[in-house]
């Protein structure tokens, strides 16, 4: 992975949530303490600062100064879970070194994990993992069969936004949302929904 597309990405990332700002804090207002668009957008900012250090960096140590940089100004839930995604990933990318769509699926699938070891989460708990978990088995399984990338992007994005929408009907079990019950049933994880956005911004960005 090239340090410059990671810098791209994080800039299409940063312009998605920027562009989702009322659906995104209405989310979080609903079923949460309304500050989620607020703390991803400090996160990408700093990130957005962070640039010029970054671009110096292998892609690897890019990732988890990333990690490191989104640990220290995104604050709530989601700071230390994305953080632990990203220097969990960078990990394997150190490891493997190299450059296969093989090696970035368990990239993403161990960065998936760190999120569930943090968050002591599953699958259908409302939260982002409603997002990511699919995503990963889905990118892993497409990825062990030679699926063209191009071919990938498309099945992730779409299998993101089925996960995000499914986190509508489901009751929390995990985060602020699991005080509500019954009342959080009928809107979408906030977290969800900026994670299928940061698909989306990522996967827009490999096939641009
Ligand atoms: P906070 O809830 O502390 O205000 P945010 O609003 O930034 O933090 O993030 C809330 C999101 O974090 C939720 O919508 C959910 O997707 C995610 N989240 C919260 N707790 C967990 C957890 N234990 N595991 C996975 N994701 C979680
Ligand atoms: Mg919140
Ligand atoms: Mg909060």
């Amino acid at each position: 992975m090239k340090t410059s597309f990671i810098l791209s990405a994080s800039e299409s990332i940063r312009d998605a949530i920027l562009n989702h700002e009322s659906e995104l804090e209405s989310l979080d207002r609903a079923i949460g303490d309304g500050d989620h668009y607020i703390n991803m957008k400090r996160g990408a900012a700093a990130i957005t600062e962070l640039h010029a250090e970054l671009a110096a960096l292998t892609a690897d140590a890019a990732l988890n100064k990333i990690g490191l940089k989104l640990l220290s100004t995104i604050g709530g839930a989601s700071g230390p879970l994305l953080a632990s995604f990203f220097m969990s990933m960078a990990k394997v990318l150190k490891e493997k070194n190299d450059d296969t769509t093989t090696t970035y699926a368990a990239a993403f699938a161990t960065g998936v994990e760190a999120i569930q070891q943090r968050g002591k989460a599953g699958l259908g708990e409302k939260t982002m993992l409603d997002v990511l978990i699919p995503v990963a088995q889905q990118f892993s399984t497409l990825a062990s069969a030679n699926t063209e990338i191009n071919a990938i992007c498309y099945a992730l994005m779409q299998t993101a936004e089925e996960g995000m929408l499914a986190t509508k009907t489901l009751i929390a079990t995990k985060g602020r949302a699991a005080g509500l019950g019954e009342r959080a049933i009928g809107h979408i994880d906030p977290g969800a929904k900026s994670c299928q956005l940061m698909i989306n911004a990522v996967c827009n960005q490999v096939l641009s």
